[in-house]
C-alpha cells in the first residue's frame, strides 16, 4: 500500500475553510499535523510503534463490498425510503465479548427493527455501536475515586477501568482489533445460523407495562406484527429479509492511532459473482451483507465506484463517527475522516455553530454523495426545539438537500445526576427530544431518518422511568454501564414502539 498515493479530493464550493481542505493532499496520517483533542499520552513510544506496525498488518475487520451496501442504503435513507435504527453500549468492555450479551443486542435491534418496519412502513438498516465501540472521549483527564485522583477511564482500548488498571498500555490496541475480530466473528455466525428467523416467535414481554392503555397500544402492535408473521408462514412466503438480516458495525472514531493503521488503500473489486450484475434480489433492498455476500446488492446510480477504482477504507468498522468534542474544522479528526470512503457520522449539539455545519459537509463530502453523513443531532430535550430548526435550514437550503441522513441521538443531551451522584437519563427526556425532533422535521419538510441509541440487552436499571416506572432508588440494583447509562430491553423496545406509534398515524 502507498500510504500517500491519495488522488486529490473533488472540489467542492468555491473559497472557505472547506476550499483550503481540498487543496491539500490527504494521507492516512497527514491528520498527525493536525491540532488534535481528546488525545492519549503513550507512556512508551516504541511499544505504541510496534503495536500500530501489528495492526496495519492484520486483515481488515470488514469488507469495501460491505461499506459500501451500508452507504447505499444510507442513501435509501437520505432519499426518506429507509430508517436507519444504531444502538449499542456507550463503552463496550472487552468483556462483553461474549456469546449471551452479543446474542441479546443483536436479538433487540432485531425486535426494535421489527416494529419499526411496521410503523414506517419502510426498511431498516440496522448499526450496531459493536465490536469497535472501546475509545471514550472523556469531560476530564483525571477523577477522584475514594480520595485519590487518578487518571480517568478512557475505554478498554487505553486503560482499565479497575484504579490499578488506568496508565495507558499500547497493546490495549492490538486487544481492541482481536475482541472486534471475534465479536464480529460471531454477529456474523449467529446471523448466518438463523438468530434473526423472524419464523421463530417473538417474546414481547409486555407484561412490566402497569399503563392499561399503553398496554394496549404495545399489544395491539406487537399482535399485528405476529399475525403478519405467520400469515407469511402459512403462505410460505420467504421474503430475505425474513430469514436473516443486515447488521452493520460503528464506534467512535476517536482514537486514529488505532484508525490510521486498519485504513487501506483497495480496489473496489468486481461484484461477487463476476459480471452477474444483480446477484441477489439486486438494488439496495438486498438484505445479505453479514451472512451471504454473494448475494451482495449492486449500485449503478452513483452508490458504488467503477469496479477497480482504489479508495481509501477505514476497514475497522462499517461506519465511524465523529463525537461532539472532536469536530472541529481544522483539527486532526476532520482531516482523518475526509479521506475515507466509509460513510461516517457526524455528532451535532448545542455547541455547533450552524457555519460549521456545512463547512463540514463541504470538507468530508465535497462531492455530494447522499447517504455519505448522517448528521446525530444531540441538543437535549430542552433545547432541541430552538436549536435543530436552524440546523435543518442551513442544510435543507444547502446544495446539500436531501442529502445527508437526519439521525436523532436523544441520549447525550440528557445525561444527569441523581443527588446520590449517579449518572442516568430520564426515559421521558429521552423520548420528548425524539418526539420533539419528529414533529419539527416534519414542520421543516425534512425527514428524520433515524434514532442513534444507547442500549443493552440486559435488564439493567440505569435509565429512569419507563413503563417499569424505575425510580432512583432502582438504579442501584442493577447498574452495570461503566460509562453513560444505557437504556434496557423493556426501556429500548418501548421507544420502538413509541416511535412505530408516531410513524403509523
Ligand atoms: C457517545 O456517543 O458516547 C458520545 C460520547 O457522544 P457525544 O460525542 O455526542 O457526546
Ligand atoms: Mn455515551
Amino acid at each position: 500500500m502507498a500510504p500517500d498515493a491519495q488522488p486529490p479530493q473533488q472540489r467542492g464550493q468555491a473559497g472557505g475553510p472547506a476550499q483550503q481542505h481540498q487543496d491539500e493532499p490527504w494521507s492516512p496520517s497527514s491528520w498527525r499535523s493536525k491540532p488534535i483533542r481528546q488525545a492519549p499520552q503513550y507512556p512508551d513510544a516504541d511499544k505504541l510503534s510496534r503495536a500500530a506496525g501489528e495492526l496495519a498488518r492484520m486483515p481488515p475487520l470488514v469488507h469495501p463490498n460491505e461499506i459500501l451496501t451500508l452507504k447505499a442504503q444510507l442513501r435509501d435513507v437520505a432519499h426518506g425510503k429507509a430508517f436507519l435504527l444504531q444502538g449499542g453500549d456507550c463503552a463496550e468492555l472487552f468483556d462483553y465479548c461474549e456469546q449471551g450479551a452479543i446474542e441479546s443486542k443483536i436479538k433487540l435491534l432485531l425486535q426494535m427493527s421489527v416494529v419499526l418496519i411496521w410503523g414506517t412502513n419502510k426498511r431498516v438498516v440496522r448499526i450496531g455501536r459493536m465490536a469497535g465501540q472501546y475509545a471514550k472521549p472523556r469531560s476530564s483527564p483525571t477523577e477522584v475515586v475514594q480520595g485519590n485522583e487518578i487518571p480517568s477511564f478512557r475505554g478498554d482500548i487505553l486503560n482499565g477501568y479497575r484504579v490499578d488498571e488506568r496508565d495507558i498500555d499500547p497493546s490495549r490496541l492490538l486487544k481492541a482489533y482481536h475482541h472486534s475480530a471475534a465479536t464480529l466473528n460471531y454477529i456474523r455466525a449467529a446471523i448466518a445460523s438463523g438468530i434473526a428467523d423472524l419464523h421463530r416467535p417473538l417474546d414481547w414481554g409486555l407484561g412490566h407495562v402497569k399503563d392499561p392503555v399503553l398496554k394496549q397500544k404495545y399489544s395491539a402492535i406487537a399482535n399485528s406484527i405476529q399475525q403478519t408473521l405467520r400469515f407469511l408462514q402459512v403462505i410460505n412466503a420467504r421474503p430475505g429479509e425474513l430469514d436473516t438480516v443486515d447488521l452493520f458495525t460503528s464506534h467512535e472514531g476517536l482514537l486514529l492511532e488505532y484508525e490510521q493503521p486498519l485504513t487501506r488503500l483497495l480496489e473496489q473489486p468486481p461484484p461477487p459473482g463476476g459480471f452477474g450484475f444483480g446477484g441477489g434480489s439486486g438494488g439496495s433492498n438486498s438484505s445479505s451483507t453479514m451472512s451471504s455476500p454473494a448475494q451482495l446488492p449492486l449500485h449503478h446510480d452513483g452508490g458504488r465506484p467503477e469496479a477497480g477504482k482504489s479508495e481509501y477504507y477505514d476497514t475497522s468498522a462499517h461506519f465511524v463517527w465523529i463525537g461532539d468534542r472532536t469536530r472541529q474544522l481544522d483539527h486532526a479528526h476532520v482531516e482523518f475522516f475526509r479521506g475515507i470512503a466509509n460513510p461516517i457520522g457526524i455528532k451535532v449539539g448545542p455547541t455547533t455553530p450552524t457555519a460549521d455545519l456545512l463547512a463540514l459537509l463541504r470538507t468530508l463530502n465535497p462531492s455530494r454523495e447522499p447517504g455519505k453523513i448522517t448528521l446525530i443531532t444531540r441538543y437535549g430535550a430542552g433545547r432541541v426545539a430552538e436549536l435543530l430548526p436552524q440546523h435543518i435550514r442551513a442544510v435543507e437550503d444547502s446544495e446539500y438537500a436531501r442529502c445527508v441522513v437526519w439521525q436523532c441521538d436523544p441520549m447525550h443531551g440528557n445525561t444527569l445526576s441523581t443527588p446520590a451522584g449517579i449518572k442516568t437519563r430520564r426515559f421521558n427526556d429521552i423520548y420528548r427530544e425524539l418526539q420533539e425532533s419528529l414533529r419539527i422535521h416534519k414542520e421543516q419538510g425534512s425527514y428524520l431518518g433515524g434514532v442513534h441509541l444507547e442500549l443493552t440487552g440486559d435488564a439493567v436499571t440505569e435509565c429512569l422511568g419507563g413503563s417499569e416506572g424505575l425510580a432512583e432508588d432502582d438504579l442501584s440494583t442493577n447498574y452495570t454501564s461503566f460509562c453513560d447509562p444505557r437504556l434496557n430491553e423493556k426501556q429500548a423496545l418501548e421507544l420502538a414502539f413509541l416511535i412505530a406509534d408516531h410513524y403509523s398515524q
